[in-house]
């Protein structure tokens, strides 16, 4: 049960992969575990966070913009292995 109304405008976060703005909900939420980037699709996880389009395309640009420990404001590198799948999947599963 929620009384909140729409009123407000639609938050925005900068992709860190293409560096274009889109609503909060259209971009996958990354936090930073151990040295991992870990997707947070529910937006929960406690910490700092990035945001990228959930494109292979924009991980790639971020990976090698180096954007995550910038993101993280900590040094890397930062393991992207999981967050690939989780790209990859969510990619294919939007592809029609
Ligand atoms: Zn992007």
């Amino acid at each position: 049960m929620s009384g909140r109304t729409h009123t407000r405008v639609r938050p925005e976060r900068t992709c860190v992969g293409c560096r274009e703005r889109a609503a909060k909900s259209e971009l996958l939420r990354i936090v930073a575990i151990e040295g991992d980037c870990v997707p947070d699709p529910s937006g929960t996880l406690p910490g700092r966070g990035a945001y990228v389009h959930p494109a292979p395309v924009c991980l790639d640009l971020a990976v090698r913009r180096r954007a995550f420990p910038r993101a993280f404001r900590a040094q890397g590198p930062f393991g992207t292995e999981a967050l690939r799948r989780a790209v990859e999947t969510v990619a294919e599963q939007a592809t029609p």
